[in-house]
């Protein structure tokens, strides 16, 4: 098995320059993303020392397009209240450890004189770090992340469901790499608990990591519809299917670790996170051309979203 990653570097095909669909979802998500910060701020106003993470970070301008939005709110406020001097921010970048890390450590230097620039020398200091590994278990020390940010990440599942992967001895979505109208109602339930697995164990790694009235933020590609193979989800993948299955053999097996979610099932996260928001971002995509001048594919992306808090010490 391959674990596939991001195109690394700053080409023409690398995920820097064609990741202007998740430049604009972060960009939508911005106002929940202030709002859950300066509650976070509310309750930690006097910490000295303050955790933030981009989980699913990737490489390319989005990366630090993220924490210096954060940055932003959480030092703006400290301004405001007249706070004395700024606490020191951790900032731990998180991605697969095939991310390409070095292509934004690159970026750092450039990016801390830019820090330095607009805030001050009363700012910070500021330290931010690769975490290379999984989302789906432990990351952090114990109680040491204050916000948590992920976007357009944890629609990736840990794995390919079980029963569908290439081991599997028959194939039962067979000419489909991810759901479709025409896949057995044993795939789509595959898929659907492959994602509450991931999500719960997700939840609960972030529960052990996150201060008491800790924050995170959380979008994902998703679907309004409740139907999981409606076209929102899977045409673009029924495509990609086609494309595919013309190129490779018979016996190929090509499944896709991706599972598009709705607000609905969110409901009931197994954990100590009470939810404050859950809502739906509609996105339009722009509209691309392929080839030819005339042949144009435009699609539509729902951004389900999850504002939450960690209350363990409520709930204890
Ligand atoms: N947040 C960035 C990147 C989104 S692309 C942006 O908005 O532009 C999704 C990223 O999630 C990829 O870089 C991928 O490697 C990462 N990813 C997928 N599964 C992951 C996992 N289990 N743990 C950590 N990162 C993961």
């Amino acid at each position: 098995m391959q674990t596939l990653h991001m195109n690394a570097g700053s080409g023409e095909t690398s995920y820097a320059k064609n990741s202007s669909v998740q430049s604009n979802i972060i960009s939508a998500g911005k106002r929940i993303t202030k709002e859950a910060i300066l509650d976070m701020l509310s309750n930690h106003l006097s910490a000295d020392s303050i955790g933030i993470g981009d989980l699913g970070c990737s490489s390319g301008p989005n990366t630090l397009l993220v924490i210096s939005e954060i940055l932003n709110v959480i030092y703006a406020k400290w301004c405001l209240q007249g706070c004395g001097s700024s606490p020191e921010f951790r900032v731990y970048l998180n991605d697969l450890t095939t991310n390409d890390f070095n292509n934004v450590f690159g970026s750092l230097p450039a990016f801390y004189t830019k820090l330095k620039e607009e805030k001050g020398s009363g700012f910070g200091p500021c330290f931010i770090v690769g975490m290379p590994g999984s989302f789906y278990g432990r990351l952090f020390p114990t109680k040491s992340m204050h916000f948590v940010h992920s976007s357009s990440s944890l629609h990736w599942l840990s794995q390919v469901p079980p029963g569908l992967d290439s081991k599997a001895t028959t194939h039962l979505n067979r000419g489909k790499i991810y759901m479709s109208k025409t896949s057995p109602l044993c795939v789509l339930e595959a898929y659907l608990i492959q994602f509450q697995k991931d999500f719960s164990l997700f939840l609960k790694s972030r529960s052990e990591e996150i201060v008491p009235k800790g924050r995170m933020v959380l979008s994902f590609m998703g679907r309004r519809s409740p139907d999981p193979a409606a076209d929102e989800s899977c045409y673009q993948f029924e495509l990609l299917a086609r494309a595919l299955m013309s190129m490779v053999s018979e016996c190929a097996c090509i499944v896709c670790r991706h599972y598009c979610v709705t607000p609905v099932g969110f409901k009931d996260p197994p954990s100590t996170f009470l939810e404050d928001e859950l809502g739906v971002l509609g996105y339009q995509w722009s509209t691309f051309r392929i080839q030819q001048p005339d042949l144009t594919l435009s699609a539509l992306c729902h951004v389900p979203y999850l504002d939450i808090h960690e209350s363990s010490r409520e709930l204890a």
